[in-house]
């Protein structure tokens, strides 16, 4: 077996490897090894790959030996490419030493430069370079991180020597220093280092190096990298690479420079050179804001050479990597030296630019455009974010709170209000609240829908607030378990802090965390590259995209983002707001709860011919907004027990327009609780008990699909049955709704059609899925409570504890998922109960229509997963319609990507069947050793999971009978 390899070399224009990979070199590793065989002017040097780390790691913080001698061995080709000895006393090699993991996490990975400075080398140096300040400097810059990043010294006290040094001497700069000052201070940096370390600072460069490199990987398990890791859900790196490189010197004077620049502007996108520098300095003093650099373009003018190459050196990089790079640069007396590539963070819109642009820049593909997009930058393009330029993180970190679940991007700031009324009150007058609540209910919608943002103390994901919030696009956290909320006095207690009603409050609905204060915000745009990289997605999914919408307006805004129908219009949000008239809304809840209370099938029919007018409008209004587009509309859904009324006051009202005793309401709510109503009378079960719901519910919609067929628009209504569990229950709903809405099409005259269908989201019905079929025309999976239901985890509860199993075990959880299964559908699971009904129910009825309308429905990984069992739509809020569009045409980009992977290997495989004459031509000894070998190719083969595979593709095909 060959031997391990942990460290590649580069340099004089050779790189050694062929592998360039992140995951071994890491992220500046593999830019340095590209760049040099790319032919732009890199220092030499070699990186230690991250495999090492590992293997240091194991040793328990050790280098073994095989790698020792492998870094040895390279340190002495280093030597020998650039004809210097590290630690010559007359002309010394220094390095850096640098970390890089696979992906980038700034500032957390340790760096040392100038290393291989003693007491004597520096004086060879200021020989060599006839320049005694720029080597004092290098080497007091060289203790000073040495000290601190290698033996744990704190940064303050030599920063402070430094600034009393500058005081001192009455000036400002660290350039305005001597080469006499930097040599004392020198001095005094190794007198505080014996001080505190009882021994003399390193003179010897080799010890040097090997606690640089120590430093290194030790910094991949500092608390710093591990917490950021942890909080940017960093979960599958290794480690970091260690990169040891020739130093090359901007200090130099005013020939020389370092700067950082982005090949495109990282902020709009647009196609220009983009970045800092500062003349005379090193790349620390630019990152670190030390002096106010001067922009990129002013080095045409201060050093014309090297900014000419350093453009030539965009141009190359950018048509070699086709993506947008963030470059670090440094300027030696003129000569121009690369010492970083790496594809450049961008803010979300500048991303959408970039990529539209380098399609009609024939740098890229459109799919390599689509690809390149991520759900989170299609989220930046809608919400909201704090104005961090604004505000700055050491200000934020201050203002912090608390931490919630991220139920809904994008910030929201405004005044605390503890019920909705009161949030519906001061927005009336002008203000912005924030409404904070232990947990929402549908009797909220109204305060809630008036807010800027939505707190609450208990929920996951798929909680009423967090649905109901992301339906408008809404910032919203929820289960933030260190709210003390005390309704009564309106107050929250957060650890020792105590905030009132009025209190102003920011939340960051994509991180989860709460702060004090209204905090500056940003709003986005969404530009015309982003419409256009939608519309390239529009022209290769399969997958339709819907829309969960309960109103007009949501219909016309989901529209607006691409939504080709309504998948799911939940009618009970529609029972207590009334988003036209809002002055209805009350009306609306009182006769959703005279309809709730009713002891006779009399008052509750009285109560529901309130309800029907109120519905047939909210119909007729997203018919309108959906004109031409299949609306999915739900029958009731929650327990009846959510709609009943909660204090006196309403008690009181209801009293009033009911007749019945408030004694007698208080009672019938009593009767209406149930200990597990999520298990409980709700779904379809309200409708077999009680008929006339559907028969209210089935008439408002036919009404109006009737008068809006007759003003021209074209209805396509599909009513849904939610909660189904058996055919025969179906059955006795569907028959009902029909010959109701036979009766009225035939009165009308009308032509209007419409389909009867229901939701799979009880394991029974995904196992009876055929049977279901024999009645429903399509199925929508309801993957909330289909999860809820098959892991037996609620909804509502388990955000509590479910972070113990997603987490990693280095963050303290057990990693049982991989993530939370209410946010992405758990595919081995569920995702099994969704492909066994496509199957089982496209066997009874072929054309059998199936989306999802869960929440999974705007997830993308989830969308993906729809896409591989043959789904016709997903359906999902209103501003996720765009992330779903994206995620069915990286489906079928990923798709045809695994297609085009597989052929040669089948080619192959085929091609070697094929082959009979060469084997006969082939000598004896070869044809038995071919014929040895291939039953055994074979058998894995045969015992592949032949009953997991064919599901997904045999429902693929079955899906071409899309709508
Ligand atoms: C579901 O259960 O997935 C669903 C869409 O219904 P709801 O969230 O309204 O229960
Ligand atoms: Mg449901």
């Amino acid at each position: 077996m060959a031997k391990a390899k942990f460290v590649y070399q580069f340099g004089g224009g050779v790189a050694e490897t062929s592998v360039t990979s992140k995951d071994i070199l890491g992220g500046k590793g593999s830019g340095l090894m590209e760049m040099t065989k790319i032919g732009l002017p890199v220092p030499a040097g070699f990186t230690i790959g991250i495999p090492a780390c590992e293997e240091y790691y194991k040793a328990g913080r050790k280098l073994p030996k095989a790698i020792v001698d492998e870094v040895k061995l390279a340190l002495a080709k280093l030597e020998k490419t650039v004809g210097k000895k590290l630690g010559d006393p007359a002309d010394p090699l220094l390095v850096s030493v640098r970390s890089g993991a696979a992906r980038s996490m700034p500032g957390m990975l340790e760096t040392i430069l100038n290393l291989g400075l003693n007491d004597k080398s520096v004086e060879g140096l200021a020989a060599k370079t006839g320049n005694p300040r720029f080597a004092y400097d290098s080497y007091r810059r060289f203790i000073q991180m040495y000290s601190t990043t290698a033996m744990g010294l704190s940064k303050e006290p030599m920063e402070e020597m430094l600034s009393d040094m500058k005081k001192r001497l009455g000036v400002k700069n660290d350039t305005d220093l001597k080469a006499s000052d930097l040599k004392e201070l020198c001095e005094l940096f190794k007198n505080f280092y014996k001080a505190k370390k009882g021994q003399a600072f390193p003179q010897d460069p080799v010890e040097q190096l090997w606690g640089a490199i120590d430093a290194v990987f030790n910094s991949w398990e500092a608390e710093k990298s591990v917490t950021y890791r942890r909080v940017e859900k960093i979960t599958d790196l290794k480690g970091t690479a260690v990169n040891v490189v020739q130093m090359v010197f901007g200090n130099k004077g005013d020939s020389s420079g370092t700067g950082v620049c982005f090949t495109r502007d990282p902020n709009s996108g647009e196609n220009v050179f983009y970045g800092d520098c500062l003349i005379n300095a090193q790349g620390e003093d630019v990152v670190a804001g030390i002096r106010t650099p001067m922009k990129l373009a002013e080095l045409e003018t201060k050093l014309p050479k090297a900014y000419k190459q350093l453009c030539q050196v965009r141009k190359t990089l950018e048509k070699n990597f086709k993506e947008m790079q963030d470059l670090e640069f440094t300027i030696e007396d003129e000569k121009l030296y690369m010492l970083q590539c790496r594809t450049g963070k961008r803010l979300p819109s500048a991303a959408f630019k970039i990529a539209v642009d380098m399609v009609s820049e024939g740098l890229i593909t459109k799919a390599e455009a689509i690809s390149r997009i991520t759900p989170e930058q299609i989220e930046g393009v809608f919400y909201p974010v704090i104005d961090m330029a604004a505000v700055g993180p050491a200000r934020l970190k201050e203002l912090k709170l608390a931490t919630g679940i991220d139920a809904v991007p994008g910030a929201a700031a405004g005044k605390l209000v503890f019920t909705a009324a009161e949030a519906e009150k001061r927005v009336e007058l002008g203000e912005k609240v924030i409404l904070i609540r232990r947990e929402t209910s549908p009797e909220d919608v109204g305060g809630m829908y008036a807010a800027q943002g939505i707190l609450t103390a208990t929920g996951g994901k798929t909680s009423h607030a967090a649905v109901v919030a992301r339906g408008w696009g809404k910032c919203c956290i929820v289960g933030c378990e260190a709210l003390d909320i005390d309704e009564k006095t309106r107050s929250v207690k957060i650890g020792t802090k105590i905030l009132r009603e009025g209190d102003e409050v920011t939340l960051n609905g994509t991180t989860g965390e709460v702060f004090a204060g209204a905090l500056p915000l940003k709003k986005p745009e969404q530009t015309k590259e982003f419409k256009t990289l939608l519309s390239w997605c529009d022209e290769i999914r399969t997958l339709k995209v819907r829309t969960n919408a309960d109103t007009p307006k949501d219909s016309e805004i989901a529209v607006s983002l691409g939504a080709e129908g309504i998948g799911l219009c939940r009618t009970e949000h529609m029972f207590f707001k009334d988003f036209k008239n809002p002055a209805d809304s009350e009306k609306r809840q009182l006769a959703i709860q005279e309809m709730i209370i009713a002891d006779t099938v009399e008052a509750r029919k009285k109560a529901l011919a309130k309800l029907l007018p109120f519905q047939r409008e909210d119909f007729k209004g997203i018919f309108k907004a959906m004109d031409g587009k299949p609306v999915t509309i739900r029958l009731i859904d929650p327990p009846l027990h959510e709609f009943t009324p909660k204090d006196d006051a309403g008690v009181k009202k209801l009293s009033a327009v009911t007749g019945m005793s408030p004694e007698k309401i208080v009672l019938r709510c009593e009767q209406l609780h149930e200990s597990n109503p999520m298990l409980g009378h709700r779904g379809c079960r309200l409708c077999i008990t009680y008929p006339e719901i559907l028969e209210m519910q089935v008439t408002a919609i036919i009404e109006a699909a009737v008068e809006m067929d007759k003003k021209g628009v074209k209805v396509l209504p599909e009513i849904m049955i939610p909660l189904t569990i058996d055919r025969k229950e179906l059955k006795i709903l569907v028959d009902d709704a029909r010959k109701l809405a036979d009766a009225i099409i035939k009165r009308s005259g009308s032509k209007v059609s419409y389909l009867m269908g229901t939701m799979i989201e009880i394991p029974r019905a995904a196992l009876l899925a055929d049977e279901i079929a024999e009645v429903a025309e399509f199925f929508s999976c309801g993957t909330n409570d289909l999860t809820q239901m098959t892991l037996g985890l609620s909804r509502d509860d388990a955000g509590r504890f479910l972070p113990d199993y997603v987490r990693s075990e280095k963050e303290g959880g057990k990693a049982i998922f991989a993530q939370d299964p209410f946010v992405s559908i758990d595919q081995s699971g569920v995702g099994q109960l969704v492909k066994m009904a496509i199957e089982k129910g496209r066997s009874t009825r072929k054309n059998l229509k199936v989306g999802i309308c869960g929440e999974h429905g705007g997830e993308s990984r989830s969308v993906k997963f729809c896409h591989a069992v043959g789904m016709n739509y997903v359906s999902c809020s209103p501003y996720r319609v765009p992330i779903a569009r994206l995620a069915a045409a990286q489906a079928v980009i990923e798709d045809k990507a695994a297609k085009a992977a597989a052929k040669p290997a089948a080619k192959k495989a085929s091609a070697s069947k094929a082959k009979p004459k060469a084997e006969k031509k082939a000598p004896v000894a070869a044809r038995k050793a071919a014929a040895k070998k291939a039953p055994a190719k074979k058998a894995p083969a045969k015992k592949a999971p032949a009953a997991k595979k064919p599901v997904v593709k045999k429902a693929a095909s079955k899906a071409k009978a899309k709508k």
